[in-house]
Protein backbone atom coordinates (compact mmCIF):
# COMPACT_ATOMS: atom_id res chain seq x y z
CA UNK A 1 0.00 0.00 0.00
CA UNK A 2 1.47 3.08 -0.78
CA UNK A 3 2.24 6.06 2.28
CA UNK A 4 -0.78 8.30 0.66
CA UNK A 5 -3.37 5.60 0.58
CA UNK A 6 -2.53 4.32 4.49
CA UNK A 7 -2.35 8.10 5.76
CA UNK A 8 -5.81 8.72 4.17
CA UNK A 9 -7.15 5.45 6.09
CA UNK A 10 -5.38 6.45 8.79
CA UNK A 11 -7.00 10.30 8.99
CA UNK A 12 -10.31 9.09 8.08
CA UNK A 13 -10.23 6.61 10.68
CA UNK A 14 -8.43 9.63 13.34
CA UNK A 15 -11.70 11.58 12.53
CA UNK A 16 -14.32 8.68 12.83
CA UNK A 17 -12.64 8.40 15.97
CA UNK A 18 -12.98 12.05 17.13
CA UNK A 19 -16.02 11.79 16.44
CA UNK A 20 -17.53 8.83 18.30
CA UNK A 21 -15.99 9.57 21.41
CA UNK A 22 -16.00 13.28 21.56
CA UNK A 23 -19.34 14.16 20.02
CA UNK A 24 -21.07 11.46 20.47
CA UNK A 25 -19.52 10.71 23.60
CA UNK A 26 -21.74 12.85 25.50
CA UNK A 27 -25.22 11.33 25.19
CA UNK A 28 -23.41 8.52 27.03
CA UNK A 29 -21.78 10.43 30.31
CA UNK A 30 -24.74 10.63 31.97
CA UNK A 31 -25.88 13.26 34.27
CA UNK A 32 -22.81 13.46 36.07
CA UNK A 33 -20.57 14.36 32.65
CA UNK A 34 -18.56 11.03 33.41
CA UNK A 35 -17.25 9.22 29.97
CA UNK A 36 -17.28 6.20 31.92
CA UNK A 37 -20.05 6.61 33.02
CA UNK A 38 -21.38 3.44 31.84
CA UNK A 39 -18.45 0.76 32.99
CA UNK A 40 -18.75 2.38 36.28
CA UNK A 41 -22.46 2.08 36.58
CA UNK A 42 -22.08 -1.63 35.01
CA UNK A 43 -19.59 -2.75 37.89
CA UNK A 44 -22.88 -1.57 40.58
CA UNK A 45 -25.00 -3.62 38.01
CA UNK A 46 -23.21 -6.68 38.67
CA UNK A 47 -22.93 -6.34 42.91
CA UNK A 48 -19.28 -8.04 42.15
CA UNK A 49 -15.88 -7.31 42.93
CA UNK A 50 -15.49 -6.21 39.80
CA UNK A 51 -12.88 -2.86 38.08
CA UNK A 52 -14.68 -0.68 35.12
CA UNK A 53 -11.75 -2.28 33.13
CA UNK A 54 -13.25 -5.83 33.79
CA UNK A 55 -16.63 -4.81 32.41
CA UNK A 56 -14.97 -2.63 29.81
CA UNK A 57 -13.41 -6.41 28.85
CA UNK A 58 -16.70 -8.27 28.86
CA UNK A 59 -18.14 -4.75 26.16
CA UNK A 60 -15.00 -5.59 24.21
CA UNK A 61 -14.90 -9.08 23.54
CA UNK A 62 -17.26 -8.97 21.24
CA UNK A 63 -15.98 -6.54 19.12
CA UNK A 64 -12.85 -8.47 19.66
CA UNK A 65 -14.23 -11.68 18.15
CA UNK A 66 -15.55 -9.77 15.22
CA UNK A 67 -12.12 -9.08 14.77
CA UNK A 68 -10.88 -12.02 15.08
CA UNK A 69 -13.24 -14.10 12.76
CA UNK A 70 -12.31 -11.40 9.94
CA UNK A 71 -8.21 -12.55 10.39
CA UNK A 72 -9.42 -16.26 10.56
CA UNK A 73 -11.65 -16.28 7.25
CA UNK A 74 -15.16 -17.21 9.32
CA UNK A 75 -16.05 -13.44 8.33
CA UNK A 76 -16.16 -12.43 5.02
CA UNK A 77 -14.30 -9.03 5.52
CA UNK A 78 -16.39 -6.15 4.01
CA UNK A 79 -16.27 -2.09 3.84
CA UNK A 80 -18.81 -2.04 6.60
CA UNK A 81 -17.24 -4.91 8.85
CA UNK A 82 -14.10 -3.14 8.45
CA UNK A 83 -15.61 0.27 9.20
CA UNK A 84 -17.33 -0.93 12.25
CA UNK A 85 -15.22 -3.22 13.92
CA UNK A 86 -11.99 -1.52 13.18
CA UNK A 87 -13.77 1.54 14.81
CA UNK A 88 -15.12 -0.56 17.85
CA UNK A 89 -12.17 -2.18 18.71
CA UNK A 90 -9.96 1.19 18.52
CA UNK A 91 -13.17 3.18 20.46
CA UNK A 92 -13.10 0.30 23.13
CA UNK A 93 -8.80 0.51 23.83
CA UNK A 94 -9.08 4.52 24.04
CA UNK A 95 -11.74 4.01 26.69
CA UNK A 96 -9.85 1.48 28.48
CA UNK A 97 -7.10 4.10 28.30
CA UNK A 98 -8.91 6.49 30.14
CA UNK A 99 -9.87 3.85 32.88
CA UNK A 100 -6.65 2.85 33.54
CA UNK A 101 -5.36 6.93 34.01
CA UNK A 102 -8.19 6.84 35.92
CA UNK A 103 -7.70 4.12 37.93
CA UNK A 104 -3.81 5.72 39.04
CA UNK A 105 -5.07 8.87 39.49
CA UNK A 106 -2.98 10.33 37.04
CA UNK A 107 -3.18 12.09 33.90
CA UNK A 108 -0.78 11.45 30.52
CA UNK A 109 1.87 13.88 30.00
CA UNK A 110 3.19 14.71 26.83
CA UNK A 111 7.07 14.41 26.88
CA UNK A 112 7.48 16.58 24.72
CA UNK A 113 6.05 19.20 26.48
CA UNK A 114 7.37 18.87 29.40
CA UNK A 115 9.10 21.59 31.32
CA UNK A 116 11.19 19.30 33.64
CA UNK A 117 10.59 21.23 36.61
CA UNK A 118 10.95 18.70 39.58
CA UNK A 119 14.36 17.14 39.24
CA UNK A 120 15.60 14.31 41.02
CA UNK A 121 18.93 13.20 41.73
CA UNK A 122 19.96 9.54 42.12
CA UNK A 123 22.71 6.64 42.15
CA UNK A 124 22.17 3.96 39.70
CA UNK A 125 22.09 0.57 42.00
CA UNK A 126 24.27 -1.15 39.75
CA UNK A 127 27.18 1.65 39.98
CA UNK A 128 27.10 3.65 42.31
CA UNK A 129 29.42 6.17 40.27
CA UNK A 130 26.54 6.85 37.90
CA UNK A 131 24.39 9.79 39.23
CA UNK A 132 21.05 10.44 37.51
CA UNK A 133 19.12 13.49 37.17
CA UNK A 134 15.34 12.07 36.12
CA UNK A 135 12.54 14.26 35.50
CA UNK A 136 9.18 13.47 37.88
CA UNK A 137 7.12 14.59 35.47
CA UNK A 138 7.74 12.61 32.78
CA UNK A 139 10.64 10.15 33.76
CA UNK A 140 12.89 11.22 31.25
CA UNK A 141 16.61 10.83 32.28
CA UNK A 142 18.02 14.92 31.50
CA UNK A 143 21.62 14.41 32.98
CA UNK A 144 24.07 11.39 33.88
CA UNK A 145 27.26 12.24 35.20
CA UNK A 146 29.67 10.24 36.03
CA UNK A 147 31.65 10.54 39.84
CA UNK A 148 34.73 9.81 41.74
ZN1 LIG B 1 9.83 16.32 32.40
Amino acid sequence: MQTEDFNAIVERRLGKIRETLLAKGKEYSGEAGDSLHNFKKGQKMTGRDITPAQILKGFKLKHDISVDDMIEGQSKVTPYLIDEKIGDVICYNLLLEAIFWESIGEMPKDKEKCKHEHLIKYALAHDRNVIVTECTDCEQIIHTEIIG
